[in-house]
């Protein structure tokens, strides 16, 4: 074999998909990280008219302008975030701008304070930068939510970033507005960047999303379609940042892919300005389902925090076999390991599943324990 680049040792392939795939298929899977809903009919059809229109050629390399029109309007009025069109890029999902940021800020030598637990790719994106990663912990004392004095301890002159993410994958916690507000006040005293995945931004029960970007100059908010419109499939994302951060990822965006996908960028154009009654839907099925699956865990003396945020759930679960035994009885779930050293302990479950289907996942557990 080729030796590859030396960037990506330390890579390895995705846990999470190797489980799937070696488990048994009719078991109920709550491992998976996307909606179980399919994409709302009104963005279907804007998506199909547009081929039919022949609209499937290169589009501008930041995106249509009337997308990043809307996305800037979105992000004034939801955000609290002022973002010129131009500022502006779409990307092929959240992944891609997490990719970006990494590639356009962090080098060799440069720290990245890195939420501990935290969504697989995060650490992905500063191996393959060369970054050095310097995880902070989210206790779940802190109901998992990531708190700003934890955050202060670990900045040295070498942090460049520190990565984001509330609502969170795999624990659902939400931060509180005063901890990202001093994280954002942090970043523009230590000079690094907030790299802010909020793509579970509205998906989210009974609490406020709060932006840093609202807060600090030195901000990429990342967002995207995946998961408030089951647009998983369609990769199709974006991120903001200010002028001269965004003229730098623009870089690694315009020389990697070109520009987003033309179908998807329609139908996310008709997500922003069509109805919003299938997305509020989702939204509110999933809480149904975190009101049903949190108390059953709990019940069965698996201590749960009652994630106000995304679909997962982080039980407190120390039998290492867990996950092995529970796929054997028919349940698939993923070892919090794999999102850290504070996710050992822990497995996170995904409610992206029928509620039926919970239902007979927490009886099949209550039975084989
Ligand atoms: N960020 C988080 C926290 C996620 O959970 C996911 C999807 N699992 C992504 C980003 C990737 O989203 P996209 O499909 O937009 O690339």
């Amino acid at each position: 074999m080729v030796k590859p680049a030396s960037r990506i040792n330390k890579i390895e392939l995705s846990q999470i998909r190797k489980m799937f795939e070696v488990t048994n298929p009719d078991a109920i899977n709550l491992g998976i990280g996307e909606p179980d809903f399919d994409v709302p009919q009104n963005i279907k059809d804007a998506m199909i008219e547009s081929i039919n229109n022949n609209e499937t050629h290169y589009t501008p390399n930041k995106g249509i302008i009337e997308l990043r029109e809307e996305i800037s309007k979105k992000l004034k009025k939801d955000n609290g975030i002022n973002a010129d069109p131009e500022n502006v890029i779409v990307t092929v999902g959240a992944s891609e701008a997490l990719f970006m940021a990494a590639q356009a800020f962090v080098e060799k030598g440069d720290e990245v304070i890195l939420p501990d637990p935290s969504f697989l790719l995060y650490e992905s994106v500063i191996n393959i930068a060369n970054g050095t990663i310097v995880p902070v912990d989210c206790k779940m004392e802190n109901e998992f939510k990531l708190k700003a004095e934890d955050v202060a301890e670990k900045i040295t002159k070498n942090t460049k970033a520190i990565f984001l993410n509330s609502p969170s994958n795999p624990t659902g916690a939400v931060m509180e507005k005063e901890d990202i507000k001093a994280i954002a006040d942090l970043s523009m005293d230590h000079d690094f960047l907030i790299i802010s995945d909020e793509i579970y931004e509205k998906i989210i029960y009974g609490k406020n999303h709060y932006s840093a970007g609202k807060y600090s100059d030195n901000v990429v908010t990342i967002n995207g379609f995946s998961k408030t419109y089951a647009m998983t499939g369609l990769r199709i994302g974006y991120l903001t940042a200010n002028d001269e951060h965004t003229e730098e990822l623009f870089k690694i965006h315009q020389n990697n892919i070109a520009c987003a996908n033309t179908t998807a960028q329609k139908g996310a154009l008709e997500a922003l300005t069509g109805p919003q009654d299938a997305a509020n839907k989702m939204i509110k099925e999933f809480e149904r389902r975190r009101n049903l699956i949190v108390p059953r865990l709990n019940d069965m003396g698996y201590e749960t925090v009652n994630a106000e945020g995304a679909f997962y759930v982080f039980p407190k679960i120390e039998d290492e076999d867990f996950v092995m035994k529970a796929a054997d009885a028919g349940v698939i779930t993923v070892t919090g390991a794999a999102f850290g050293e504070n996710g050992k302990g822990h497995i996170r479950m995904s409610y992206a599943n029928s509620y039926e289907n919970i239902e007979k996942a927490m009886n099949i557990l209550e039975e084989v324990w």
